[in-house]
């Protein structure tokens, strides 16, 4: 049975009390629920002590929400995966279209990047998704499949099992439009068969693959009940435990 995951992608919002104020109530709100996991993308400065907080709580866990290739070095204002590794952390958000958009990341630099995050033993969760002109012009899973092999494909499959892959929209992030529910199945199951004929069946079919793009409490349980949508990856709707709970709450 694939994980199901509701995975909160704060960005660059929260005062470190603020920030752990919300993961602490995510904690009291939630459970262990077999089959599904927690994900709080948090901003570096909240992840250490975010860390200490879930110790006793193994069904929430915190992701970075971005690190650098490079093991360590002069990288002014950099954080390497042996950083996160060393307090705790095992997931990290890559490739994030904000990151491709305004730090230029390419598929080039998430070669990398995902083969630090591996290498330290943390788990990727691996962003694509195509721009609105992309999607008009109709190669949207095309684009998308191309993000996958430039940034995935050299993977053994041992490595590759290991992924999360979050299919987000970039026509949906922050924008209030959500793919509907038919449009986010097409896709997941577009990638699923894409990464199947790559690296077999049962990889493909045991892989979670989340869904962003405003996803919302009001529109979280049709897109979570498609057969290829494992859940979600939430920027807005994870800032409160108000909205993010009913999000969770729908896996
Ligand atoms: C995101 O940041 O990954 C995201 C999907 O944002 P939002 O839910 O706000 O559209």
């Amino acid at each position: 049975m694939r994980l199901k995951i509701a995975a909160g992608n704060w960005k660059m919002n929260k005062t470190y009390e603020e920030g752990l104020q919300l993961v602490r109530e995510i904690k009291d709100a939630t459970s262990h629920k077999e089959g599904r996991h927690v994900i709080i993308g948090t901003p570096f400065i909240h992840l250490k002590d975010a860390v200490k907080i879930l110790i006793d709580s193994p069904w929430v866990d915190v992701a970075a929400q971005n690190c650098h290739q490079a093991e360590k070095g002069a990288y002014t204002g950099e954080i390497s995966t042996s950083m996160l590794q060393s307090i705790g952390v095992n997931y990290v958000i890559l490739g994030h279209s904000e990151r491709r958009q305004y730090f230029h990341e390419t598929n080039e630099t998430l070669i990398q990047k995902v083969d630090a995050v591996l290498g330290a033993g943390m788990t990727p969760i691996f962003c694509c998704g195509e721009s609105l002109d992309i999607r008009n012009e109709g190669w949207h899973a095309r684009y998308v499949n191309g993000q996958l092999e430039k940034s995935l494909f050299h993977l053994h499959e041992s490595e590759f099992k290991k992924l999360i892959i979050a299919y987000e929209p970039i026509w949906a992030i922050g924008t209030g439009v959500t793919a509907s529910p038919e449009q986010a199945q097409e896709m997941h199951a577009s990638i699923r068969g894409f990464i199947s004929d790559r690296y077999g069946k049962e990889i493909a079919s045991n892989l979670t693959i989340l869904y962003g793009g405003s996803v919302k409490p009001a529109n979280a349980a049709q897109l979570f009940a498609q057969p290829d949508v494992d859940g979600g990856l939430v920027g807005g709707a994870s800032l409160t435990c108000e909205n993010f709970l009913p999000i969770i709450n729908q896996l």
